[in-house]
């Protein structure tokens, strides 16, 4: 397998193609399920992350390779391109080498914050390309006690808002979740900046998940992010009661979990005339159905 690769199971909500700079990561998450898979303990894990070797030359050969891939990317699943000064330098070399060779869909995702900032020049230029922040509380104790090494809840912010400030698309990951008041403040304050939201719940921890009532969650989570663009991943959408919540207008073939709120907010409703005929046409066909809940193959974005 290649430096590139198609992530497998939950990971493909997420992107179609991965990529990760780094073995290990020091934002050391309580949550983190890298040392599960890569069969080290957390201390293991985040201790002294290093880069892939020769990560550089293989992005490189393989990005050439695949020169002009519209195929989604993301970085990454496992490490975060954005843990101090070395690794963005890295993931800023590896951002100038997909522009390079043209790929149209790049995005980042991080718990870096203002590290980031460096590589909006970048980002902004290729209109395709996204920024993640994962942001799953509001409370700083709380960040730090299960994100220890990475950055502040306020630096986050401060990057999600740059970013689009500068136009970027913008998407925040509320993944896991760990306390549902927590993950609610965070879409209540962050709705103007973010383009688009992922959500979805804890796993592999009983004693957490059987806290929440997910339910209750899913259905206020659900009125917060009405007239956003979201998408709620399978397990939590498991919860979905038609009866007792907003209404779920779209599920495309495509993305199978991707949901989208009665006044849909897509990215290429303002980036280009096409997307915006398409959005048009979305709310006709709501407004004509009077709010059933539909299954419509026909891909976002
Ligand atoms: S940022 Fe991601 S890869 Fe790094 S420790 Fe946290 S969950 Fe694991």
């Amino acid at each position: 397998m290649g430096v590139i690769y198609e992530p497998r199971g939950k990971a493909r909500e997420y992107s179609e193609l991965a990529l990760n700079l780094y073995k290990g990561c020091s934002h050391a998450c309580k949550y983190c399920y890298c040392p599960a898979i890569t069969r080290q303990s957390l201390e293991d894990w985040s201790k002294d992350p290093q880069p892939k070797v020769d990560i550089l030359k293989k992005v490189e050969r393989e990005a050439r390779k695949m020169q002009g891939c519209s195929k989604e990317l993301l970085l990454c699943f496992m490490s975060d391109p954005y843990q101090d000064e070395k690794s963005a330098n890295i993931t800023r070399q590896t951002l100038l080498i997909f522009e390079k060779y043209g790929f149209s869909k790049i995005q980042v995702l991080t718990k870096g914050g203002e590290l980031a900032i460096n590589d909006f020049d970048i980002i902004s230029r290729n209109k395709g390309w996204k920024f993640g922040s994962t942001i799953i509380f509001e409370n700083e104790a709380l960040r730090e006690e299960w994100e220890p090494g990475a950055s502040t809840i306020q630096s986050r912010y401060n990057a999600v808002k740059k970013a689009h400030e500068m136009g970027i698309y913008t998407w925040v990951s509320i993944e896991p979740v760990v306390n549902s008041e927590e993950a609610l403040k965070v879409i209540k304050n962050l709705k103007p900046y973010v383009s688009f939201w992922k959500v979805g719940k804890i796993n592999h921890y009983p004693e957490i998940e059987k806290k929440i009532d997910w339910s209750k969650f899913l259905k206020n989570a659900l009125i917060e992010l009405n007239g956003q663009a979201f998408m709620i991943k399978k397990d939590l959408l498991a919860f979905y009661d038609p009866k007792t919540m907003n209404p779920i207008y779209e599920k495309p073939k495509a993305i199978k979990t991707i949901i989208v709120s009665d006044i849909p907010i897509w990215i290429r409703e303002q980036r280009d005339p096409q997307g915006k005929a398409e959005c048009d046409e979305f709310r006709a066909r709501a407004k004509a159905r009077n709010g059933k809940k539909t299954i419509v193959n026909k891909k976002l974005y």
